[in-house]
């Protein structure tokens, strides 16, 4: 008992939580995990929680994998961590092999870094750089298209393309300057249109853009088929493969941040592979250790890094790197991920779960405070608003759904919402009958809550 107090006490003590709102925190007991296994996570206290989050997006095959564990055991008899500049290292070079052996058509260079935001760095860097090395005209193509509701992470380059305005508006003048694509929020269109026309709307708007301003145009910036962190924001069918033509016919190049689709999310391994989509430049993190240590891989094409190869005087060299980059640990266990993606058909075996997913949610929307249920995959997000008929959203100072949270952590299950959205986000790996009880715990919570 007098460790767990000690622990409590230090954590409002000496610890900041990210995207939290420490004045609130200090009041409330925090739940403090001491270990988890499969979909489970257990506190302090001994009480069991499935991880419905998959501790923030990010794992695959639950906690303490065996074939995992065992992979950075054995990395660990060897080297912990040695330098990718100057240097190479077994696991990272096995490691971009077979990314480049599962990843969409055409990308063939893998470049790591540690998270997703510091992969996005990488991706706009990279982009614009690409233009200036190749010289006359092409240098004035320095600008990126982003869109509303987008999220690439937290650092100052990806901030400047993201398009939350709660997590982004204050940096404003941090930020350099983009130009703004419309967001596929077809729920709350942009242009007051019903859901057809909607789309439609934001691909003619979209064309337009692309076309009047090519020439100064580095690239497109998006989130394949969902945009995550904007509240599960699920793009029209054949989107995607559209805003991909625009790229193309208007000389731009295609960044496609997979961090929170890629590694089976979206039903298939690589959201693009779902409208046969090849970006010239692929961002992943997250899932790509299955959740087990921080990396991020950002993957281009040969056309790409070959504008950066001349001579070391023609000052064309990707000047980029962290200390950690290629860490052996990480690209260990990302590689037995990737190995038990294989063997254990995960694939395969999720398509049930997700129809599961799609027939379990259909009576949500029947439910008088739920606006709107979106799913794609394995991942879904239900919109609760005040009133149905209007799509009135709660008052921002209520936290309807940090309430539906708060009290389904007392069932037993850990969400995490985006205002107003519930989000399902659950390991691939979980079990059908855990699945069915955090979506029932959900419905009860929503209903309790919002009753
Ligand atoms: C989470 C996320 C990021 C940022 O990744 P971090 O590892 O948190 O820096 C970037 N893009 C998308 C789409 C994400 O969901």
């Amino acid at each position: 008992m007098y460790r767990k107090n000690r622990l409590l006490q230090q954590d409002k003590k000496h610890l900041w939580h990210p995207f939290t709102q420490m004045h609130e925190w200090e009041q409330d007991e925090p739940l403090v995990i001491e270990s988890g296994k499969g979909c489970f996570l257990k506190d302090l206290k001994g009480r069991k929680y499935i991880d419905g989050v998959s501790s923030l997006w990010v794992n695959v095959h639950g906690h303490r994998k065996r074939e995992l564990d065992r992979a950075i055991i054995r990395q660990l008899g060897k080297v912990a961590h040695t330098t990718l500049l100057g240097l190479s290292s077994i696991p990272s070079i096995e490691l971009a092999g077979e990314l480049v052996r599962i990843a969409p058509p055409g990308l063939t260079r893998v470049f790591y870094s540690d998270d997703g935001s510091t992969a996005v760095e990488v991706a706009l860097k990279l982009a614009f750089q690409f233009w200036h090395n190749r010289g006359g005209t092409y240098r004035r193509k320095r600008k990126f298209i982003r869109f509303k509701n987008a999220y690439h992470g937290d650092t100052l380059g990806a901030v400047s393309v993201g398009g939350i305005d709660l997590f982004h508006d204050l940096y404003h003048p941090l930020l350099f300057d983009t130009i703004e694509g419309p967001s596929f929020y077809c729920y709350r269109c942009e242009f007051g249109k019903e859901a057809a026309s909607c789309d439609r709307d934001c691909l003619a708007g979209l064309q337009s853009v692309t076309r009047s301003y090519r020439d100064e145009i580095a690239a497109m910036i998006i989130e394949p088929l969902v945009q995550g962190a904007g509240g599960m924001i699920v793009a029209p069918s054949g989107h995607l493969a559209a805003m991909e033509r625009l790229c193309r016919e208007n000389n731009i190049l295609l960044i496609a941040d997979e961090v929170a689709v890629g590694f089976g999310r979206t039903g298939k391994m690589f959201a693009c592979e779902n409208e046969r989509v090849s970006p010239d430049i692929l961002v992943l993190s997250k899932g790509i250790t299955g959740g087990y240590l921080p990396l991020a891989a950002t993957l281009t094409t040969e056309k790409v890094y070959r504008a950066f190869c001349a001579p070391y005087r023609m000052k064309k060299t990707f000047f980029h790197g962290h200390s950690y980059t290629g860490n052996a640990l990480a690209c260990a266990v990302s590689l037995a991920n990737l190995t038990l993606f294989r063997k254990e058909r995960i694939l395969e075996k999720l398509l049930p779960k997700i129809k599961i997913v799609t027939r379990l949610l259909k009576i949500f929307r029947d439910l008088p405070h739920v606006g709107d249920v979106r799913q794609c995959g394995f991942m879904a997000g239900i919109e609760l608003v005040r009133r149905k008929k209007n799509k009135v959203p709660y008052p921002y100072s209520w936290r309807m759904g940090h309430r539906i949270c708060m009290r389904a952590r007392r069932y037993g299950l850990i969400l995490r919402p985006l205002g107003d959205v519930i989000v399902i986000m659950p390991p691939l790996s979980i079990p059908e009958r855990h699945l069915r009880r955090m979506i029932g715990l959900i419905y009860r919570c929503i209903r309790e809550e919002t009753e």
